[in-house]
């Protein structure tokens, strides 16, 4: 069994950002992390104060992680099972993915937190074409708030389900006129006035399911094909799909609360969940999903999980641990 003060499960923006300030206030705290999340798969941000030339999301983690180890912070590259509550400690388990895809009970780490902070975030649903994570995050952009204003004058395919298509096509018109609107579902049509939005702004829409996407640089989609055989001209695909999954379970498991969207709730000032103890941040919360958000719950996660550790004592690595704080 291994002991520390914080674990934080997931290494992306909002939980380097957590590790940053807790390594800083010296607590003993292990990130563990899976890999590829959102931040990992983001190839530029292009509205982080501090970068007018825009960052990728993998160099932004590896920075974030030489910063964490600098405050002596621990890292394991590995899954967690599972958490339990035990008295006011957490006990977890994690295991290397090889093993997990493998079904094996090897090489299972047992930890034991005082803390932890939840920073497991989310995943988009993808459109169904072959070669998706090709163009992911190039050509087949996800948030508006992101990318919308790297679609100025662009023809954008918007690929949706129902209303989901004109709905995000209002919002795109800030950037650009020149839209198409493909509802991949035909059990859920468009609304009337949906379809007459469209048709006040010229907007045409197809409803058939994707076949395949043409574009020899990963940066541009040329053509939406459809498996009818309908060619639609194009340079970027707008996903309207959403979200395919929220990785709550683990906080869920311990009763901590989710919204009517299936978001971890947390209290707005501390970013704790209703469960004594457990630390929510980043996408997997209730909030825009932005890097620069996920950093600040972060860290405003990290200064309240810090002060629930003080009460009971200084931290292990302070000259003055031994005396009553
Ligand atoms: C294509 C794209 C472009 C974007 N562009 C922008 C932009 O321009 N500007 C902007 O502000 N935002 C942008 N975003 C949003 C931004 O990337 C996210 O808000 C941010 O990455 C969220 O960080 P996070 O730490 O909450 O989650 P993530 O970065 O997703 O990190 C979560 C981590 O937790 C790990 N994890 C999950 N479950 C477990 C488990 N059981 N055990 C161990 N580890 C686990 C995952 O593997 C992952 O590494 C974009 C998102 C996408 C997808």
């Amino acid at each position: 069994m291994q002991d520390y003060d914080v674990v934080i499960i997931g290494a992306g923006a909002g939980g380097l950002q957590a590790a940053i300030h807790l390594g800083r206030y010296r607590w003993k705290t292990l990130v563990i992390d899976k890999g590829k999340g959102r931040t990992f798969y983001t190839p530029t941000y292009h509205n982080l104060l501090g970068y007018p030339e825009g960052v990728s999301g993998a160099a932004l983690l590896h920075q974030g992680r030489q910063q964490a180890k600098q405050f002596g912070v621990d890292f394991m590259n590995k899954i967690v099972l599972s958490m339990e509550k035990q008295g006011d400690h957490f006990l977890i388990t994690a295991q290397r993915r090889k093993e997990v895809i493998e079904g094996s009970a090897e090489q299972i780490d047992h930890i034991r937190a005082r803390r932890v902070v939840l920073a497991t975030g989310i995943m988009d649903e993808h459109p169904d074409v072959p070669n998706i994570y090709h163009y992911a995050g190039f050509s087949v952009l996800y948030c508006p708030d992101c990318d919308g204003y790297e679609l100025i004058d662009k023809k954008v395919v918007i690929v949706g389900r129902g209303n989901g298509g004109p709905s995000l096509a209002k919002t795109l018109l800030a950037w650009t006129s020149d839209l198409t609107v493909v509802n991949i579902d035909k059990e859920k049509p468009i609304r009337e006035d949906w379809l007459a939005f469209m048709e006040s702004y010229g907007i045409p829409n197809y409803t058939g399911e994707l076949d395949h996407f043409v574009g020899e640089q990963r940066e541009t989609i040329e053509q939406v094909v459809l498996k009818d055989g309908t060619t639609i001209a194009c340079e970027k695909v707008f996903s309207a799909l959403g979200m395919h999954s929220k990785h709550t379970k683990l906080a869920t498991d311990l009763g901590a609360q989710v919204n009517d969207s299936g978001y971890l709730i947390v209290d707005p000032r501390t970013k704790e969940t209703n469960v004594a103890g457990l630390w929510a941040v980043g996408d997997v919360v209730a909030h825009s999903q932005q890097v620069m958000i996920a950093m600040g719950e972060g860290a405003q996660a990290a200064i309240w999980v810090n002060k629930s550790l003080r009460k009971d004592g200084l931290p292990e690595a302070s000259p003055a641990y031994s005396k009553t704080p």
